[in-house]
């Protein structure tokens, strides 16, 4: 069990309650104490005079503000649904590794795993349930797809270690909810791993409780020079790492521009996919939602202002700093813009299905019947023609 000692107060009450029902074996799992400062909601001027946010949750968490929790090699913090209660189907980690230390050998079964490198480097193993391995470096601007309940790890290397953001298909994913290795050891009868492992001196030297990160020993070595008991293990045929950064944009406007990995560019990654979209100063990604897929973002660069259409005359306008995450569930209209006129804002927008599907407003009204247009927007014909636009334009610079 990861320890966090502002929890020390639930716990105890936890214990009590365990106590009083005598009948409950064990106390229940605890929840992670990552509570930041309140979300930026602003409230600008719409047409209809809407109050901003007003029967919504919030759909930004300041991550950048909440409190890290530190083990020795690393810190770590999380959003999910139950810090972030918009954040439904994704959660999120962030987590900076000093050299040589290894997020221990571990699976996730109520996730997969999909992570962006944003500083340093990275070995990570994946092991498959054919005996197959992949061991790859990652580097800044790289990703890796883990599917759920495949075994893996991820170690720091010199001289940066690695900070890296990991997003899970699940909201109510926490680290806590991971497989440790260790854990498993620790927590078997003594007997039964001795007579799997077949040697007693081995069984009195495993770890008495969980690792979960590690620098016992922090010399990975060149990557050529790395050997497995098993050096005939089969490589998994498809690669898991990515370098998403040094992809051509695929969308690119005087606004921004945005960089994919769906499972078509990346097909490991079978029921995720993400992006990075650049927005330059005061540049707008357009209106626009996504048929198909919740959308996570994490704000790598700069600034970005979300503006989220929830129906049923609701919407919600927030700011988000570096380091915070944006939440957009499936179907709901948005638009991204960066409010600063000098610096350009990167953001990280990860999706739970593995290809990317997006309704954009204007190329859809440029589709339909000039008439039905005026009909339904209740404008003259005229202005439908004259003034609404013609083609998808994705990114929109200042005007
Ligand atoms: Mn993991
Ligand atoms: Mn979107």
């Amino acid at each position: 069990m990861i320890k966090f000692s502002l929890l020390l107060p639930l716990f105890l009450l936890l214990s009590i309650e365990a106590f009083a029902q005598s009948a409950a074996p064990k106390v229940a799992k605890l929840l992670p104490p990552e509570q930041a400062s309140s979300a930026v909601i602003l409230n600008p001027k719409s047409l209809a005079k809407t109050t901003f946010g007003k029967g919504l949750p919030a759909f930004s968490y300041p991550l950048s503000k909440a409190p890290f929790t530190t083990y020795d090699g690393g810190v770590v913090k999380q959003a999910g649904s139950y810090n972030f209660p918009a954040s439904k189907n994704i959660a999120g980690v962030y987590m900076d590794l000093q050299p040589g230390a290894i997020r221990e050998l571990h699976w996730h079964a109520d996730a997969a795993e999909w992570a962006y490198m944003i500083e340093g480097k990275t070995r990570i193993t994946l092991t498959n349930p054919w005996g197959q391995v992949q061991i790859a470096e990652v580097e800044e601007g790289g990703i890796w797809f883990f599917p759920k309940g495949w075994g893996h790890s991820i170690e720091a290397l010199d001289p940066k270690g690695a900070k890296f953001i990991l997003v899970f298909n699940n909201g109510k994913f926490t680290e806590q909810s991971s497989f440790q290795l260790s854990d498993w050891i620790s927590t078997a009868p003594v007997d039964l791993l001795t007579q799997y492992f077949g040697s007693e001196q081995l069984v009195k030297q495993l770890p008495k409780k969980e690792v979960y990160i590690s620098r016992y020993n922090p010399n990975a070595g060149p990557l050529k020079t790395a050997y497995s008991l098993n050096p005939n293990a089969p490589p998994i045929p498809v690669s898991h790492v990515f370098n998403l950064l040094g992809q051509k944009p695929v969308a690119e406007g005087k606004g921004g521009a945005l960089k994919l990995a769906t499972n078509k560019e990346f097909p490991a990654s079978f029921d995720m996919s993400g992006a990075v979209m650049t927005l330059e100063p005061s540049g707008l990604r357009g209106f626009h939602w996504h048929p198909n897929a919740d959308e996570w973002q994490f704000v790598l660069k700069g600034q970005m202002e979300l503006t989220v259409f929830a129906s049923g005359g609701k919407a919600s306008v927030s700011k988000l700093n570096k380091g915070d995450i944006g939440y957009v569930p499936l179907g709901y209209g948005h638009a991204l813009k960066n409010p600063s006129n000098v610096n350009p804002a990167e953001i990280l927008i990860v999706f739970n299905a593995g290809d990317y599907q997006s309704m954009d407003l204007d190329q859809w009204i440029s589709t339909i019947p000039v008439s039905a247009l005026s009909n339904s927007l209740q404008i003259p014909v005229e202005s439908v023609e004259k003034l609404l636009p013609k083609r998808k334009e994705t990114f929109v610079g200042p005007r």
